[in-house]
Order: C-alpha cells, then sequence, then structure tokens
C-alpha cells in the first residue's frame, strides 16, 4: 500500500506559472489571491491535512464500508474523528461565501484544496461537498426564513445535506420522477415517495441531515418543467423530532465503500415528511441545478485527484520492481521503469492528469472571473466558457481517469489485480464519475445541443481563438521541442474544427446521426483543451528554463510532460474525429430488433 504526497510543486505551477495568480487576484480583487505567502500557508496545511488524516482512512473506508443497520448507518472507523478535525480546521466551508458565515476562498484555490483532499479519501469527501453545494443552492432560491433556519449549521458543520434527484424509473431523465409534494394548511408539504443511490443520505458524521429533495405537486405539468424543490430535515428543527423518512438500505458498490449510497423513503409511516418549498413552484430543476452544475465540476476534479492518486502508486511501484533485463542487453535485472513501455504508461497517465488539472484549474479560475467581473459582456464571455467547458471537462476527465486507474493497474502487473495491494481502489472510486452527475452521454448532448448548436458555435470560436494564440506563440519560439508540440496542436485542432463544423452544421436534419457521435466529440474536445494548456505550460517552463538550462527536475519534467501528450494523445483525435462524422449512419442502420 503507497501514500498520498501532495503533488504542490505541480499545483503551485500551475496556479503560480500558467494561471498567473497574481494577475488573477488584481482582476478579482482577492486579497488572499495576492497574498503569496498565506495562498501557500494554506495550501501546505491542506496538503498536511490530506496527507495526514484523510488518506490514512481511504483504505479503511475501502475495506470496512458503511454499515446500515435498523435505518442507522455508522460509518467507517475514524470517519468521525476526521468529519470533526475537518470542520474544526474550516476545510468544510472554505468554498461558501463570507456573507453566509464561509471563507469565500476563491474557486481556484478550493480546486487546488479539494484535488488534494478527494485523492486522499474521495469517499469521505462527499459529505462536505454536497453540504457546501447545498449551502449554494439554499443561498440562490430559499426564502429568507429559510435561509436563517438552515444555512449556519449546514456552514458550521453541525449538520450536512443531500441531493435528491434519483428514483428507480428516474435516473437521467429526472423529469420521470414521482415523488409527490401535498400542500398543508400552514404553508408546509407532505413528502412521499423513494428516492435511490443518495449519497450520505444517512450516516453518524452530524446530528442532522438536510435533504434537498425533487418532488412534484398534483397536477404539476408533465416532465421536468412540473419538478420542485423541498427542503427535507431528518430531525424537524423545531420541534426536535424525527420526521418521517427513513433510509431503508445502503448500497453494495464497486468503490466508494467509504460513502453510503442511501435508498431513503419519504413518508411511509403515512404522514409524510414534512418539507419546506425551495423557490418557486415547478422551477425545482432549475433551482437544483446550482448544486448540479458545481458538482459536475467537482466530479471532473474526482478524475484529477484519482489520476494523481493512480500516477503516485505506478511510479513507485515502478522504481522499485524489478523484472527482465534491458532490451538492449546485460546480465542484470533492471526496474521495470527501465522498460520503454513501462515509461510510456507512466507518461500516458502523469501528462493525461497534467492536462486535466490544467483544464480543471482555468475553469476554476475563469468562474471567478465570472463572479467578480462588472462588464457585462466580458462577464458574459467568461461564463460562455465555463458553460462549454463544463460537459467537456466533467465527461472527458472522468473518461479518461477510468483509463488512468486502469493504466495503474497495468504497470503494476499481477499484483494490481490482487485486492491487497490496494492499486484497484482508485480505478473503483473513480468509474462511477462518468456515470453520476450526468452520464458521459448525458454530457455530449449537452455540449452538443447547448453549448454548440444553441449557441451558434460562438463560445467555441472564442476558445478558439485563445487556442490559436497559443500557437502562434509556439510557432515563433525556435525551439524543436515546441515546434513538434505545434504541429500535433495544430493538426488536432483542424479535426476537431471539422468535426464540432459538422456536428453544428448537421445537427438540425441528421440529429440522431451526430448524437450518436457526440461521446467521441466530447472527448476529443477534452483531449485538445488538454493538449492546449499543456502546450501552454511548455512554452512558460521552456522560458523559465532560458535562465537556466541545465536544470534538472520540474521544469525539464513538465516540457516533457507536454511533449509527450502531443505525440501519444493528441494524434488520437483525427481519428475520434472521424469517428463522430462517420459513426452515425453505421450506428443507426438496423432497427433495435438487430441487436
Ligand atoms: C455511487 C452513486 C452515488 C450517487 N449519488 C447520488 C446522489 O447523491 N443523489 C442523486 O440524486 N443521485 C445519485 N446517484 C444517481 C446517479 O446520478 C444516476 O445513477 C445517474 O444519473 C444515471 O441514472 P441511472 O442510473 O438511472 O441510469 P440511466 O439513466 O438508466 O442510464 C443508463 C444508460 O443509458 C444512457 N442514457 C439514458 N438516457 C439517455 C439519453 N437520453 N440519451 C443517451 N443516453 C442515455 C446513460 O448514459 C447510461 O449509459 C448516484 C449514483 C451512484 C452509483
Amino acid at each position: 500500500l503507497s501514500t498520498y504526497i501532495a503533488p504542490l510543486d505541480e499545483i503551485r505551477f500551475v496556479l503560480n506559472d500558467l494561471i498567473n495568480i497574481s494577475k488573477l487576484s488584481e482582476q478579482i480583487g482577492s486579497d488572499v489571491l495576492a497574498d503569496a505567502e498565506l495562498v501557500d500557508a494554506i495550501l501546505e496545511q491542506a496538503a498536511r491535512f490530506a496527507e495526514q488524516v484523510l488518506a490514512p482512512l481511504n483504505t479503511v473506508g475501502d475495506r470496512h464500508g458503511a454499515k446500515w443497520k435498523d435505518g442507522q448507518v455508522s460509518t467507517a472507523p475514524g470517519f468521525i474523528g476526521a468529519y470533526n478535525k475537518f470542520v474544526e480546521s474550516g476545510w468544510n466551508n472554505v468554498v461558501i461565501a463570507e456573507k453566509n458565515g464561509g471563507q469565500g476562498l476563491p474557486n481556484l484555490l478550493c480546486a487546488a484544496l479539494q484535488e488534494m483532499f478527494v485523492s486522499a479519501n474521495k469517499s469521505f469527501c462527499f459529505c462536505p461537498e454536497l453540504t457546501a453545494f447545498a449551502v449554494k443552492a439554499l443561498e440562490n432560491a430559499a426564502s429568507e426564513e429559510l435561509k436563517q433556519q438552515y444555512i449556519p449549521n449546514l456552514v458550521s458543520g453541525k449538520w450536512t445535506a443531500t441531493m435528491n434527484l434519483t428514483e428507480p424509473q428516474a435516473g437521467s431523465d429526472v423529469g420521470a420522477l414521482r415523488t409527490r409534494a401535498m400542500l398543508q394548511e400552514d404553508g408546509s408539504y407532505r413528502i412521499f415517495g423513494q428516492k435511490i443511490f443518495i449519497s450520505y443520505g444517512e450516516h453518524d458524521l452530524a446530528e442532522n441531515i438536510i435533504h434537498l429533495v425533487l418532488a412534484r405537486i398534483p397536477g404539476a405539468p408533465e416532465g421536468s418543467r412540473g419538478v420542485s424543490l423541498f427542503v427535507v430535515p431528518k430531525i424537524l428543527p423545531e420541534s426536535g423530532i424525527r420526521n418521517d423518512v427513513v433510509c431503508t438500505g445502503v448500497e453494495h458498490k464497486m468503490g466508494n465503500h467509504g460513502s453510503p449510497t442511501c435508498t431513503l423513503v419519504y413518508g411511509d409511516s403515512g404522514e409524510g415528511a414534512t418539507g419546506w418549498l425551495v423557490g418557486e413552484l415547478n422551477m425545482g430543476l432549475k433551482a437544483m441545478f446550482v448544486m448540479v452544475n458545481s458538482a459536475r465540476f467537482n466530479v471532473g476534479l474526482e478524475g484529477v485527484a484519482l489520476g494523481e492518486l493512480a500516477y503516485q502508486q505506478a511510479k513507485s511501484y515502478a522504481q522499485e520492481r524489478i523484472q527482465g533485463r534491458l532490451a538492449t542487453g546485460g546480465s542484470d535485472s533492471v526496474t521495470i521503469i527501465r522498460h520503454p513501455d513501462v515509461r510510456r504508461m507512466l507518461l500516458v497517465m502523469r501528462s493525461q492528469t497534467e492536462a486535466m488539472r490544467a483544464l480543471a484549474y482555468t475553469i476554476a479560475a475563469t468562474r471567478d472571473r465570472t463572479a467578480s467581473c462588472i462588464d457585462q459582456i466580458e462577464k458574459r464571455s467568461h461564463q460562455s466558457f465555463v458553460d462549454l467547458m463544463i460537459p467537456i471537462f466533467k465527461g472527458w476527465a472522468s473518461e479518461t481517469a477510468i483509463d488512468v486507474t486502469s493504466t495503474s493497474i497495468q504497470v503494476h502487473g499481477g499484483i494490481g489485480y490482487i485486492e491487497e495491494s490496494g492499486v484497484s481502489q482508485p480505478f473503483r472510486d473513480v468509474r462511477v464519475a462518468a456515470i453520476y452527475e450526468g452520464t458521459t452521454s448525458i454530457q455530449a448532448h449537452d455540449l452538443v445541443e447547448r453549448k454548440l448548436v444553441n449557441n451558434g458555435g460562438k463560445a467555441y470560436q472564442a476558445w478558439r481563438y485563445q487556442i490559436e494564440i497559443c500557437l502562434t506563440e509556439l510557432a515563433q519560439r525556435d525551439d524543436p521541442t515546441l515546434l513538434t508540440i505545434h504541429h500535433h496542436l495544430q493538426s488536432a485542432v483542424t479535426a476537431m474544427d471539422s468535426a464540432v463544423t459538422w456536428a453544428i452544421e448537421n445537427y438540425a436534419e441528421y440529429k440522431l446521426e451526430v448524437l450518436a457521435g457526440s461521446v467521441p466529440l466530447l472527448r476529443l474536445c477534452g483531449m485538445v483543451a488538454g493538449g492546449w494548456l499543456l502546450a501552454r505550460s511548455a512554452t512558460v517552463a521552456k522560458t523559465q528554463l532560458l535562465n537556466a538550462p541545465y536544470a534538472s527536475g520540474f521544469l525539464p519534467r513538465k516540457v516533457q510532460s507536454a511533449h509527450f501528450y502531443a505525440c501519444h494523445v493528441l494524434p488520437e483525435v483525427n481519428s475520434l474525429a472521424m469517428v463522430a462524422k462517420g459513426v452515425g449512419m453505421a450506428t443507426l442502420a438496423l432497427g433495435e430488433e438487430a441487436f
């Protein structure tokens, strides 16, 4: 079992050199980001917490799991203590606005902290993460009275929160949900129905659990237009009485064993669970989407976090495991890191993880710019970039992390397949990232329909302009490595342009064909986004190396990652573009009966 070491050098490089945190601090007026020492101190404290408190419980959570008995759920040994420490240190409310009692740290810094915490213990992180998102949703849509009643205890960590969308017949199609809400004379509602797969729907970490529940009132329009959002506490705050919501079981899952995934039954005793409307009737999906959109970004970040963990495990093993002789001869057996294909696998893992991180932090920084921008045109342009990138990042990073964590098992050989080695945990834990908060198909539909076609390709063109600047800079540098990166990035971008244009032009007439190729389209957009930011990282690193041409270590590694990614990952964009444009007819040639 190997431990997790927070990659602070890498995180600092992305924050300082790729994003330019000091410029960002001026743009968004952040005192925290302007204070480099403070930023460093926060990163180091978070790294210590991740390494020393959360990481040691990762295997415990995986092996012990969360246990259900008579409606109660107990988390794995050590989770309660870690939660109390997490809350005492204030890590639970870093992202929550100061006006709500949180610390209001910029999204960029929060992304770095969240990455470290999730690498260390993904299952643990769900609980405080969902709570912070719920505060955002309440802040956005709830009445003042509800805000005052619920937000302070959620921010302090005394209570936690959940998001309740899924029902047996309503997964990707949330509008198919049947949970009912009946208005009472006092203005409250009685909730009846069953929700499944609810993360931390029941647990022993906090005094109360506040469920944000989607339900429909009698006579509401069919589908997603008839869905309303309700706040339903496990224990009614005024009276301390147990509400009529019961956890009837937890799922036995492939991964994330430390996080209880609960079935919740509302109104089983006949009276209904008491809840209150959040926002307007039938506008629940819009209100809930504040939570869902934040969650989608964080799911992409799970890809970065577990990619990093898996890379660290694979690298350590490859440096120690002795097996086989060098292909060029010699009588001694060598460590497997000396075999070219093992190196290739490690670089596939490292470069893709760095690419995902670069995109994650770029999105987070743009969210900060959006939030603080006064000029409305500029604000809209930042928001369009974020809107375009969320489905790309969520879909691409979660799918890529599955490949990266699987490659770690390959690097380990047979021992990687043995549970005791702990190598399969990141793979098992990250597999669900491509499923929850909207599957990759749902992200790809969102990308094509809302972010490309409905937008008339405007957000895409604005992003392309940024890539063009990067290409020009690469071409102007008299450096063979940067010119190689330029060559591959240019070729990938040309292929992406042709696939995106094809999708936009054909969507109206050949919708099904375009959607059949939408996941490859999403993946290639993610690959290019990663390649663009690694290319920018390489130019920055090369500039720094001009002053230290013989430097070893971090900067040459950054250039190597970008170079490798350009040579190994970006060429795949060409074939994916062909798939995106050409797979529709073959996919739809025959009806269901042919399967
Ligand atoms: C560990 C875990 C934790 C979870 N936590 C929560 C939680 O806290 N709260 C919550 O509400 N839910 C939660 N979920 C539920 C999760 O969000 C759903 O599982 C997910 O949205 C997919 O829904 P589904 O399982 O019904 O699959 P389905 O929607 O039945 O999808 C099955 C397949 O069909 C595809 N598909 C479906 N519809 C379309 C379409 N229109 N176009 C193209 N393809 C389509 C999907 O992409 C998928 O490949 C959790 C799930 C898991 C496994």
